[in-house]
């Protein structure tokens, strides 16, 4: 049988994602997928509790979105952009102008989310450079980050849990704050930002930048934090002439109930990184947005030009699907979806708080997850395969089991994630 080939030569040849080719990881294969439903090869149909990596919002085979690929496609699928643009290009840079804060003005398309995040640190130390600030090279980030893959993005990466012990030699040096452990702003105390007050207070002179997930923190621990952090980390970039990189790649377009999370406490980054839904899980697109300042400053020294431009940059084709996309959530009611997602994630996952193996239970917008004592990754031999046979699909990492649905999710299929979840906390507990 040809699928049954396909798992075999997969196994043989293929990398996934942080995996081992001589030890493999445990696969399925998918045929096709619609709404939020995956078809697996053996024809059963699971509930897809991931939005392939907090991708596909409007959950997959969108007719929309379809139509609009399609009809690009019979227009063009790529053109090179250096010395050429196109219409679909800008068309998505006026709506993302458009619906991210007013002073970000300049639009830089990047061919992945740790591209984007690479493109955001070149465009700060190009800044300082051009205002002869040679010595300002150097990032201040928070721990239990997750910027991305590259050499760059991997040195604002949580120093434990990130790769740093492989390339320690090669990575640049930054500096790391503790990470953000203030939830509600209420209980804001002035400790929370100590530390990273005196790094910043104390280098400023060779920092360009600080690079932050704004809210909520993704890989590197999904955790969440007060939007007071957030002020606080802007007021002090402008006292101490740093700029500020908000790295919206998992939070953007809705997923934390704002459209963009840096909503949460009314402040502008100097460079936005957007990514992931951008194209709601279509195809590989990513953005990163910067103010007029930051776009004249690199321009200061008389060169002006920005080091980076990517082979398929802008590709007409993701550009015309980000956009459909874009006017697609804008016509939905996604803050209700999200609130509802929400609002069911705080009945059905918070009761597990009481299991002897959850340590946490945390939820914001169409984010939940449970955090449990031990972590999971001894078990990825076989947890897969019972997860599927709960008819849904979840990726659970270190010790987290999170869901982040698409916006369209039903009720129902909702609760079978959330049932699914204490199903597999009572198997982990055998
Ligand atoms: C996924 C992610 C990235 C990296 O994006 P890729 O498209 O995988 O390169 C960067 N930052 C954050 C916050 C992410 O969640």
């Amino acid at each position: 049988m040809k699928n049954t080939d396909d798992l075999s030569f997969d196994r043989e040849h293929i990398w996934h994602p942080y995996s081992s080719v001589v030890h493999p990881p445990c696969i399925h294969e998918v045929v096709s997928a619609d709404g939020v439903r995956l078809t697996l090869n053996d024809g059963r149909k699971i509930i897809d509790g991931m939005s392939s990596w907090w991708s596909a919002i409007h959950g997959y085979n969108h007719p929309r979105i379809n139509q609009a690929a399609k009809a690009q496609i019979d227009q063009m699928s790529h053109v090179m952009f250096g010395g050429l643009t196109h219409p679909p290009a800008v068309d998505l840079a006026r709506k993302l102008i458009d619906i991210t804060a007013e002073p970000l003005q300049k639009v830089f398309f990047a061919d992945s989310g740790s591209i984007a995040v690479e493109v955001a640190i070149k465009m700060a130390i190009q800044y300082w450079f051009a205002q002869g600030k040679q010595e300002k090279q150097r990032l201040l980030t928070v721990r239990n980050g997750y910027h991305g893959d590259t050499f760059g993005t991997m040195s604002v990466c949580d120093p434990d849990n990130g790769m740093h012990t492989f390339f320690n030699k090669v990575l640049p040096k930054q500096f790391f704050a503790p990470s953000p452990n203030c939830i509600n702003d209420e209980d804001w105390s002035d400790d929370n930002i100590a530390e990273f007050r005196e790094i910043i207070s104390e280098h400023h002179h060779e920092i360009a930048a600080v690079v932050l997930e704004p809210i909520v923190q993704n890989a590197g621990g999904m955790r969440f934090y007060c939007p007071e952090y957030l002020r606080q980390v802007r007021a002090l970039c402008d006292q101490y002439d740093v700029l500020l990189i908000l790295d919206e790649i998992a939070t953007n377009f809705g997923r934390t109930g704002r459209l963009f999370a840096y909503e949460h406490a009314d402040i502008c980054p100097d460079i936005l990184c957007l990514g992931k839904s951008l194209t709601a899980g279509y195809m590989t697109l990513a953005a990163t947005m910067c103010t007029q300042k930051v776009a004249n400053g690199i321009a200061a020294d008389g060169s002006g030009a920005l080091m980076h431009g990517p082979t398929f940059m802008a590709n007409p084709l993701a550009c015309r699907v980000a956009s459909e996309s874009i006017a697609l959530l804008l016509e939905s009611d996604w803050q209700q979806n999200v609130k509802a997602i929400e609002q069911q994630f705080i009945d059905e996952l918070m009761p597990y708080q009481s299991d002897k193996l959850v340590k946490d239970v945390r939820v914001m917008g169409a984010i939940g997850l449970v955090e449990l004592h031990e972590p999971v990754d001894q078990y990825m031999d076989w947890l897969p395969t019972f997860i599927v046979e709960q008819g849904v699909w979840l990726r659970p990492f270190r010790n987290l089991i999170y869901i982040t649905p698409p916006f369209i999710i039903s009720s129902e299929d909702l609760t079978q994630l959330t049932t699914a979840v204490g199903t597999i906390l009572k198997r982990l507990s055998l």
